[in-house]
């Protein structure tokens, strides 16, 4: 059977798998990110670790049905990065630029978007061919998986949850330059930013989120231990998801949900409450699509990119 890599491009590393055409995870490692001189080195550099890989398994060319590359920037359904700012890239081919250094079909896609993928191969939404994941980070990402593929969007810009507009009132400017973003409330550096807020305006209420730095663990913990302003802020965050998610309904009406990122450890604590607020929005007929945690952590990424390479060119299943 044909092996295809699944690589996963961050901003300080790369995560890199090798996978049967099956889906069963060989081997997984990781290089650091060199983003120096524009980025010009991460390509060139992952090429050289997949070389030697193959060198040191014996797999020749003929061996590898192709690579899938997840990129933290928007990506068209052709494969073309429109910047990805952590890396240093301006408009890009990857694509291209990887099949030229190393001879194999590639495919690309946003990292959120290839997360998403990932769960639904391999993850909380395994079995379904229509899914939208939320991965809740200091920002918020999303990715939309329809008939079993990406919806990548004619801008690359399908599944930009974080970047819904949910307060026409904001006055601070979101790191898309828009004022009023969902990811400002309800991402980790979102619900830090509002607790700060509701400090300063008023600064005599008990609250042991005066106690500690700020941080997205410190309200969870608190919220959990009963503290009524971190509990207050996490579940206006739950409100705004549940919101978030009653409005994709309302265009997809998907099979699952799934909610991911370093903000979804806080487990059933945040996801019963997103439940809630999304039963009582969500159109009748969708109201009890199921809401799920990611499985399959950082590796959502390689996983995906791993699939996403299963389309990238034919496969030898023999
Ligand atoms: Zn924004």
């Amino acid at each position: 059977m044909q092996k295809v890599f699944g690589i996963d491009i961050g901003g300080t590393s790369v995560k890199m798998g090798c996978f049967t055409a099956g889906g069963e995870r060989l081997d997984e490692w990781a290089i650091p990110t060199r983003t120096a001189a524009g980025g010009s080195r991460i390509l060139p550099d992952i090429a050289a670790s997949l070389e030697a890989y193959c060198r040191r398994h014996g797999l020749a060319r003929s061996a590898i049905a192709g690579a899938g590359i997840g990129v933290p920037g928007p990506v068209d359904a052709a494969g073309i990065v429109d910047g990805a700012v952590n890396l240093g890239w301006g408009r890009c081919d990857p694509g291209a630029a990887f099949t030229e250094a190393t001879g194999l079909p590639a495919a690309v896609g946003n990292d959120a978007n290839v997360a998403a993928l990932g769960e639904c191969w391999q993850g909380a939404g395994r079995g379904s061919q229509n899914l939208v994941m939320l991965t809740l980070g200091t920002g918020i990402g999303g990715g939309v998986v329809v008939n079993g593929e990406l919806v990548a969007g004619c801008h690359g810009a399908a599944g930009e949850i974080g970047h819904f507009p949910v307060n026409p009132d904001e006055a601070e400017a979101c790191g898309c330059g828009k004022r009023g973003c969902l990811e400002q409330y309800a991402s980790a550096a979102g619900i830090v930013r509002m607790a700060g807020r509701a400090l300063a305006a008023d600064p005599h209420r008990p609250t042991r989120l005066r106690e500690e730095a700020l941080s997205a663990v410190v309200i969870f913990e608190a919220a959990r231990a009963g503290d009524a302003l971190a509990l207050a802020l996490v579940d206006r965050v739950a409100a705004l998801l549940g919101r978030a998610l009653a409005t994709i309904a309302g265009v997809l009406d998907p099979e699952v949900f799934v909610i991911g990122g370093g903000m979804a450890n806080a487990g059933e604590f945040l996801r019963g409450r997103i439940e809630r607020a999304y039963r009582r929005l969500a159109f009748p007929a969708s109201r009890d699509t199921p809401i799920q945690l990611a499985r399959l952590g950082n590796d959502a990424g390689i996983v995906g990119a791993a699939k996403l390479a299963l389309g990238a060119g034919p496969v030898k299943k023999d």
